[in-house]
């Protein structure tokens, strides 16, 4: 017997929910590929990916083939064991990347805690209690921990939960001198985001990481690329400090890797891994089977020619055709991002706007993101499907001539 299945409806949400979420008024219930039905039956394009999770679109074959072989095998065993599915994803993160070692978990905020903690903690090894500062940028986003609040740099998030967390300096996103000046000799760790995602689809410039790179590397701090939104195919490398030429000491990846199931992971060298010892960190579901198998299937499609490439020409589609429509409709002139993660900044007239945006847009039957208030975000499907992108465009413009002429 299943469960039984009581009928919901958005209104539930009201009653039964904590009120930190304002979903909007329809209910999914299916997905397939880049289009989405609602309870009432109405299909809705999606250039939104679950906020940039879901990387090959919903419901993807080999993604749901993975998920049921691995659920007829083994759910769930723990970390006083390991298991097939976290031995495979492990080795293909080490090969694919810089790293040599991964620490797996289930949520971006979580792969960044564990980060810090490693930041701190190799510092406090190799050169005692005084070596303990990190320096984020104003505008970043690393979760919602408490740690990982405090080293984001919107205080909206940090404020009002009592005491601080102390060491954390913030510093403005691609302002080198800046962080120049904010670097020492006791500080642990550098934390970036190659592309700022909930910031504003703002991309670091190749000389600021570059620059990042050389300050950490004088002051024996790490640098730690914050790869949760970034990561996993979007900006059409595998990662983004692929696309830069700059490698982190530490990496977090999370979002796209589970492309819809929760994972994350920790990337980092054998020499720094080694200050994580048996004891000092750890999760219950961190290396679940069911996750890894998934995340595995997720690496073996995203990481060839075929998609990566398949991103960047996507990604040129979706930019000239946004350009041409802001132009049109006068709401924004700037379309900015990499890959399949890009923004179109509002222009100061229609500033603060951008949920006005996404209304319209779903009024047109499409999801699309904001990033800040002024800044309207997509992070479709890598693979999304040709007559979807114009589709979900000829609707996005409809929303914009709506807007415009209102
Ligand atoms: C979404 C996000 C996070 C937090 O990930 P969760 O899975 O929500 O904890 C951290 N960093 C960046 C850059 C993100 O975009």
């Amino acid at each position: 017997m299943s469960a039984e299945h009581v009928s919901v409806a958005r209104a539930d949400f009201d009653q039964y929910l904590v009120p930190n979420y304002a979903p909007a008024a329809f209910v999914p219930v299916r997905g397939q590929g880049s289009r989405v039905w609602d309870q009432s039956g109405r299909e809705l394009i999606d250039f939104a990916g679950g906020i940039a999770v879901n990387v090959l679109g919903h419901c993807h074959p080999a993604l749901v083939a993975a998920l049921t072989e691995q659920a007829q095998q083994l759910w769930h065993i723990s970390n006083v064991f390991t298991n097939e599915p976290t031995l495979r994803l492990a080795r293909k993160l080490v090969e694919a990347t810089f790293a040599e070692r991964v620490f797996f978990c289930n949520s971006g905020a979580e792969a960044n805690e564990a980060a810090f903690k490693l930041a701190r903690r190799v510092a406090h090894d190799r050169y005692g209690e005084d070596k303990y500062e990190i320096i984020a940028a104003f505008n970043s986003f690393h979760g919602r921990t408490l740690f990982t609040v405090n080293v984001g740099g919107q205080p909206k998030y940090s404020d009002g939960f009592g005491p601080k967390i102390s060491g954390i300096t913030h510093v403005p996103y691609n302002d080198l001198e800046a962080l120049k000046a904010a670097i020492s000799e006791k500080t642990c760790a550098v934390v970036l985001e190659p592309i700022q995602g909930e910031g504003g689809v703002l991309p670091a410039e190749r000389a600021y990481l570059e620059g990042a790179r050389a300050l950490c590397d004088q002051h024996n701090a790490l640098l730690v690329f914050d790869e949760v939104q970034s990561g996993m195919g979007r900006s059409g490398e595998l990662f983004a400090y692929m696309h830069y030429g700059v490698t982190p000491d530490i990496l977090s990846s999370a979002k796209s890797l589970g492309g819809g199931f929760p994972i994350a992971a920790m990337l980092t060298t054998s020499e720094l891994a080694k200050h994580l010892a048996v004891g000092t960190h750890g999760t219950t579901y961190g290396g679940n089977p069911l996750a890894c198998a998934v995340g595995e299937a997720v690496i073996d499609i995203v990481n060839t020619p075929q998609v990566l490439d398949g991103v960047k020409a996507r990604s040129e589609q979706f930019r000239e055709r946004l350009q041409a429509m802001g132009q049109r409709h006068g709401l924004f002139e700037e379309v900015r991002g990499l890959g399949l993660l890009l923004g179109a900044v509002l222009n100061p007239a229609w500033q603060g706007k951008a949920k006005q945006v996404l209304d319209a847009a779903v009024a047109e039957g499409l999801l699309v993101l904001q990033a800040s208030p002024d800044v309207v975000r997509f992070a479709p499907s890598l693979v999304i499907e040709q007559a979807d992108i114009d589709e979900g465009l000829a609707r996005f413009e409809r929303a914009l001539a709506r807007l415009s002429q209102a």
